[in-house]
């Protein structure tokens, strides 16, 4: 069954002793391979000696360096006989880390995402369509098999070929598309293209993540497809999808705890943030076997949001994540996340779906310059508007910012696409 309230819905108390029990099983996993084998025996650690879930401060943290250090068997903890799978991260801030799964941790993972699909509201008589790259990036299976433990039917139509994309939802009825954020606004052009409004299909909803995505850009995807999108968490190190996901309140992701220990800390002292503070998520997992990973600093920054949500489930809910701690950039000595500057251009209606920051070294200062495609419908050659735009979302972005960036507006579609995640910032700076 998808949905596990005797796992969603636990009471804190009972909540936290079956993480204990299943940290400790865990760590005697862990223990096994030969990097945490090293470790725990350089520290001293014995699963048996933590006696509440807190202490799992005592143990050392791991990060994608040490599992780049140890590719590709060093945290593998079963014989090579017992794996079945393995996925890579989509490589995106470097060389890719390897994650292997046995058959236990590919049953636990798709229950995970069926659990996150019925909580934002898919049914088993739905159909489902999944647009986004199989193969390593665990988008592709990751939704594949979770959509199918949900029982719907499943469409394995992965990335590009928008027109076919939409043929599909039109032949078979899909009722739910999981893609990228940054696609969606490419596909809703094409449904434009063809005449065809995204009302006129049987979708019911969307879910939508791998990337980072401001609350105004999942407006836009709202009011473009006339349904509402949900927020998806997930990294290949902690399986993939399935780690934290909107429920049908669309009040922050619920994080599945009965699975994952999850911390937040400050990505410079590593101490635990107050309460409902920023601070880089911190993930351990609780029912992996063949590679278990302890203490995962995931880069990923977010709050705990307060209070509990009306849907009953009691896994704490994170905010939608603000960014990766290596995403940040510092020009002109203020520091900028992408989404900052998102979320300002989203804001305006003029502006198109599309945009990239440009930071460049010109005359031995750095400067940032935002490429904007603007909105089909504004679309103009009226030179007066235009300027007036420039000078609108220039004077937003230094409110926001603190950095007044210059301006190129372009032609709506006019910006190269990539094939998978947006890559929203180019820096050409000359180091050092
Ligand atoms: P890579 O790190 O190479 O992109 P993954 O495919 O494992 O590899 O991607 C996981 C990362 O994608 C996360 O650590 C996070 O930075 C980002 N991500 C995933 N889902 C979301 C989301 N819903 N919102 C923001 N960022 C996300
Ligand atoms: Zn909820």
């Amino acid at each position: 069954m998808c949905w596990q309230p005797e796992y969603e819905m636990l009471p804190r108390e009972q909540l936290e002793a079956l993480q204990l029990e299943r940290l400790q099983t865990t760590l005697a996993q862990a223990g096994k391979s030969p990097y945490y084998g090293a470790k725990f025996a350089e520290h001293g650690i014995a699963p048996q000696d933590l006696t509440d879930i807190s202490q799992i401060r005592q143990l050392p943290f791991t990060t994608k360096e040490d599992l780049r250090a140890n590719y590709p068997y060093g945290f593998v903890t079963v014989p090579r006989d017992e794996l079945v799978r393995l996925h890579c991260s989509s490589g995106t801030t470097g060389n890719p880390t390897v994650i292997f799964h046995n058959r236990h941790d590919l049953a636990s993972w798709a229950k995970l995402v069926a659990r996150s699909l019925y909580a934002a509201g898919a049914r088993p008589h739905h159909v489902f369509q999944n647009i986004c790259g199989y193969g390593l990036f665990t988008g592709g299976l990751g939704f594949q098999y979770g959509a199918e433990c949900l029982g719907m039917l499943t469409i394995p139509s992965a990335a590009g070929n928008s027109r076919r994309q939409i043929k599909l939802m039109q032949d078979f009825g899909t009722n739910v598309v999981h893609a990228i954020p940054s696609y969606l606004t490419r596909l809703y052009d094409v449904f434009e293209e063809l005449g065809v409004a995204p009302t006129d299909t049987q979708l019911k909803l969307l879910v939508i993540g791998a990337e980072p995505h401001s609350e105004e850009t999942r407006k836009r995807i709202e009011a473009l497809f006339g349904v509402k999108a949900f927020n998806s968490y997930g990294l290949s190190e902690m399986n993939g999808p399935g780690v934290a996901f909107e429920c049908e309140h669309q009040n922050g992701l619920h994080i599945w705890e009965d699975c994952y220990v999850v911390e937040i800390v400050d990505p410079v002292t590593l101490e635990p943030v107050a309460p409902g503070e920023i601070g880089e998520l911190v993930l351990t997992t609780l029912d992996r076997q063949a590679m278990p990973i302890i203490r995962y600093r995931t880069r990923d920054l977010t709050r705990f949001l307060p209070g509990e949500c009306v849907c009953g489930r009691t896994c704490r809910r994170i905010d939608r994540i603000t960014g990766r701690s290596d995403d940040m950039f510092i020009i002109r000595g203020c520091n900028v996340f992408p989404i900052q500057v998102e979320k300002v251009l989203m804001e305006i209606p003029q502006v198109g779906n599309d945009y990239v920051i440009v930071l460049e070294t010109k005359d031995d200062n750095d400067q940032m310059t935002i490429e904007v495609e603007v909105s089909r419908e504004w679309f103009t050659d009226d030179y007066s508007q235009l300027e007036s735009l420039r000078k609108l979302i220039s004077h937003r972005v230094r409110d926001e910012v603190l950095v007044t960036p210059s301006v190129r507006l372009v032609e709506p579609g006019a910006l190269p696409k990539s094939e998978g995640k947006a890559i929203r910032v180019r820096d050409l700076r000359q180091k050092g």
